[in-house]
């Protein structure tokens, strides 16, 4: 058998077990050659070794049987060059090759890099945090916990301090999983009795990623194991990067023990986006599409309208982007307001569908200290009619309910009263920092 059959049996696996699977357990095999019905390999880790045994041996058999080549089991090494005729379940313990970075973590994302990472201020303290733990030296936080909100750049950032920190140190070993594939694995190594391998593998790299820990809350065999792997790194001054939806004493269902040690280190979030950062993130994105579409044209205004207009979570706001450019590419017009407001509808719909007006006369009145039927109320106080007024301001700016709806909302007021109302909280806002202050933090709490 030559090196031409793997090179056959390596596409139909390809097709078969999908790109990233290949990439992770596959390619990194070097065959050796046939022996008697055994196939021998040579693994950069154990752990990949017998992974492959476990889930592609049937696959490469077969593959192998199609190409007129008769495979019975699979062997792999750890060591290069080194023949020996072992059965790989009595293989023992996985070593893991040291200097080799191929860890079997998850694939990077090739445009989460800091390049691509606008900064504002909702996120420049993670991105600083993130930037100082790629940049490796002594340890002076660990773990890094960033936590925040879906879409709000979290996964952006791990990747991007993998990619600088391999390019700062390419023999460092990285590796970065969700929690979900931290489980999965840790589950497989159960299963198969070889948490041996499992526990080496982590406890073998420089800097461990694992992004989303809130999965593993309530898992406890995983979690666990997660504290050990932890404290393990943690003591060899190993550093460790977490991210979660939200801060660590706040996971339900996740161990005190592991909630005190998450605080540990630096605890950082990402606060909502807000229109300055929306903006910037708008801008960026649309001079990375131009070079695709060229031909594209955007009106002035259409950014910003899109910043106001389009939910804290980036990620809607980069599809909403993607969308406009190749329908103005394919029905070759400007992007002016209008064709972005009917291109967009249903995502512009779904951005306002977040606040209701209920909503904001709740939040408000909480505010205030004062009841919500106090605000539908016909009172004139300056107590109520200032935060009524507040609401009827928020209500015209965050939802897209017309002036006269809203008036009825208040319990059933003329529309002239909202316009009034809008009037004075713009005009309060300039000269008084209380209200302005106010209207902040309410506008942040209903976006968030
Ligand atoms: P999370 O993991 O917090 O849910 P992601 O990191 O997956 O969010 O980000 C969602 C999308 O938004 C990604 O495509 C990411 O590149 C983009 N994104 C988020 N924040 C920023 C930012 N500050 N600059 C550029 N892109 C961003
Ligand atoms: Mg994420």
């Amino acid at each position: 058998m030559t090196a031409d059959n793997w090179g056959r049996v390596c596409n139909g696996l390809q097709s078969e077990v999908g790109k990233d699977a290949y990439k992770n357990w596959i390619e990194p095999l070097k065959f050796q050659g046939l022996d008697g019905g055994v196939a021998h390999f040579v693994a950069p880790t154990g752990f990949i070794g017998n992974w492959v045994t476990r889930n592609y041996s049937d696959k490469i058999c077969t593959l192998f049987a199609a190409d007129g080549v008769n495979v019975d089991r699979l062997s792999f090494s750890t060591e290069q060059r080194v023949l020996r005729p072992v059965a790989a379940t009595t293989d023992k313990p996985a070593r893991v090759a040291t200097g080799s970075p191929d860890l079997p973590g998850a694939p990077l994302d090739a445009r989460f890099t800091f390049d691509n990472f606008v900064v504002g201020k909702p996120n420049e303290l993670a991105h600083a945090a993130s930037r100082r733990v790629a940049e490796g030296g002594p340890v002076t936080f660990n773990p890094l916990f960033l936590y925040g909100g879906v879409g709000l750049g979290k996964t952006h950032l791990m990747h991007a301090i993998a990619w600088e920190a391999k390019q700062r140190n390419p023999n460092a070993r990285i590796l970065y999983l969700s929690a979900e594939q931290f489980m999965y694995r840790f589950v497989q190594a159960l299963r198969f009795k070889d948490t041996m391998s499992f526990k080496e593998l982590f406890r073998s790299v420089d800097l461990l990623m694992v992004d989303d820990v809130q999965f593993i809350a309530g898992k406890n065999s995983t979690q666990d194991e997660f504290f050990h792997t932890f404290n393990a790194l943690v003591d060899q001054q190993k550093q460790i990067v977490i991210s979660a939806d939200r801060a660590p004493g706040e996971i339900d269902g996740m161990e005190d023990r592991i909630k005190s040690r998450l605080q540990c280190g630096l605890v950082v979030d990402l606060h909502p986006t807000d229109y300055e950062l929306r903006l910037g993130i708008l801008q960026s994105k649309a001079e990375a599409q131009a070079v695709h579409y060229p031909e594209v044209e955007i009106v002035d205004g259409v950014m910003e309208f899109l910043a106001h207009r389009i939910s804290t979570n980036v990620r809607v706001l980069e599809g909403a982007l993607t969308r406009l450019f190749a329908f103005a590419s394919l029905v070759g017009r400007k992007v002016t307001l209008e064709v972005a407001q009917e291109c967009l509808s249903d995502i512009l719909r779904a951005s306002d569908r977040k606040v209701t007006i209920d909503e904001i006369i709740r939040k408000v009145a909480d505010h205030y200290n004062i009841r919500m039927t106090d605000i539908l109320s016909p009172r004139r106080v300056r107590s109520i009619a200032r935060p009524r007024q507040v609401a009827m301001f928020l209500a015209k700016r965050l939802t897209s309910k017309s002036l006269p709806e809203i008036g009825r909302r208040f319990g059933g007021r003329d529309h002239t009263t909202v316009i009034h109302a809008v009037k004075r909280i713009e005009e309060l806002r300039a000269i008084d920092n209380q209200i302005s202050e106010d209207v902040e933090l309410l506008r942040r709490m209903l976006e968030a």
